[in-house]
């Protein structure tokens, strides 16, 4: 797994985000990322020496020290030092396509396989994140997760306008619950700037007690609608999301008929296959089901999906694992952070395309159904 924390040494008192840069001149290893796209800021941290336990950068806020790196390694990250804790994390990766910025781990919706269970307290670091994201690489696509992001909605929406205002090359996607937006948003949500933001939204069952259930929150499928009413008058790109637990799994091609007769305007449909961490590892014989076994609920809401012209995707679902007319749906989905692939993959042509499993995902399950294309 890449680690995204990493122990430092800095000289400040207090958290600061900076980006670690080599100098033109310093060529340190193969896979250095040498001042090659744009100039160094007053936010960048340069490159000093690399040592046997690590790299040393300066900048601004004085020296930081790391354990465990060379300098190439760590170029052209943006990071938020924390030099109480002795750590930094590294908010975003250079020259990675999956960089997400986790706002709050606080959550109204408490789902039953939720990957990241929520926690009651906060620590706002907006501010952070938006210097972070000023320092991104061009072309960035942003991701925003939680807990639940639009509980610091203002605060969200003025990151979104702040960086997306500045830096015309970015965009962002966010997570979200779709439990707080209101008619109230559409005029700010209309604003041209929000073509480069996309909501990524769940939708579990067309039933109301299902989705309901799932998401551990009484009305929040008529709270849902009311927000996609809000998000479809301002012209939002949304992502719908449905991640199968054996609770929704059958309901999955009548869900299909809802999304093209009710929800035409969602930009794309990902269809998920579950996270064996979270809520989900203690319950995981319960809701894991193994659409290998099983595919035709899963073929069928596809193959309505696409006579109505909704754009589905199947996320996290190992390309072997999928009959071969469907793989073309079935793309690299998993973080590059957090994926695996059992030694069989090795040799598999269809290896660059594929997701993989979690990291998370249990080794003798992984390694069950792979067969090498
Ligand atoms: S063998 Fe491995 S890399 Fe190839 S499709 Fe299957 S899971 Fe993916």
């Amino acid at each position: 797994m890449i680690p995204l924390s990493l122990q430092i040494a800095a000289e400040p008192a207090t958290p600061f985000v900076t980006r670690l840069r080599l100098r033109p001149n310093d060529h340190t290893g193969p896979n250095d990322h040498i001042g090659e796209t744009d100039h160094t800021g007053e936010a960048d941290a340069l490159f000093v020496e690399d040592d046997d336990g690590g790299t040393l950068f300066a900048g601004r806020e004085g020296l930081i020290s790391i354990d465990g790196f060379a300098g190439h390694q760590l170029s052209g990250d943006v990071l938020l030092v924390d030099p109480g804790a002795g750590r930094a994390e590294r908010l975003l990766r250079s020259g990675s396509a999956h960089n997400t910025l986790l706002v709050t781990e606080r959550c109204d919706q408490l789902c039953v396989m939720c990957s990241q269970p929520p926690k009651k307290t906060h620590i706002d670091r907006f501010d952070h994140f938006e210097k972070a994201c000023m320092l991104a690489e061009p072309g960035s696509v942003i991701g925003i997760t939680g807990g639940e992001p639009t509980l610091y909605k203002p605060r969200l929406l003025d990151l979104i306008e702040a960086v997306l205002t500045e830096r015309a090359d970015l965009e962002f996607h966010v997570l979200t619950n779709g439990q707080h937006f209101d008619l109230a948003d559409v005029p700010r949500l209309r604003a041209p700037l929000y073509r480069r933001v996309s909501w990524g939204i769940p939708l579990y069952s067309h039933v109301p007690a299902t989705h309901d259930f799932i998401v551990g929150k009484q009305g929040a499928f008529d709270r849902l609608h009311d927000s996609f009413s809000a998000l479809m008058q301002a012209g939002a790109r949304i992502e719908l999301r449905t991640v199968l637990t054996s609770t929704n799994l059958h309901d999955l091609p009548a869900l299909s008929h809802y999304v093209a007769a009710r929800l035409r305007f969602v930009e794309s449909w990902s269809v998920m296959q579950l996270e064996n961490i979270g809520f989900a590892k203690n319950r995981w014989s319960d809701l894991f089901v193994d659409h290998a076994a099983d595919f035709t609920p899963i073929s069928r809401a596809i193959d309505t999906s696409l006579l109505h012209g909704i754009a589905i995707r199947l996320f996290n679902f190992p390309r072997c694992t999928v009959p071969r007319a469907y793989w073309a749906l079935a793309p690299a989905s998993i973080s590059d952070w957090k994926r695996k692939y059992p030694p069989p993959c090795r040799d598999c042509r269809e290896r660059d395309l594929c997701s993989g499993f979690f990291e998370w995902h249990p080794d003798e399950q992984a390694g069950v159904r792979v067969t090498p294309l």
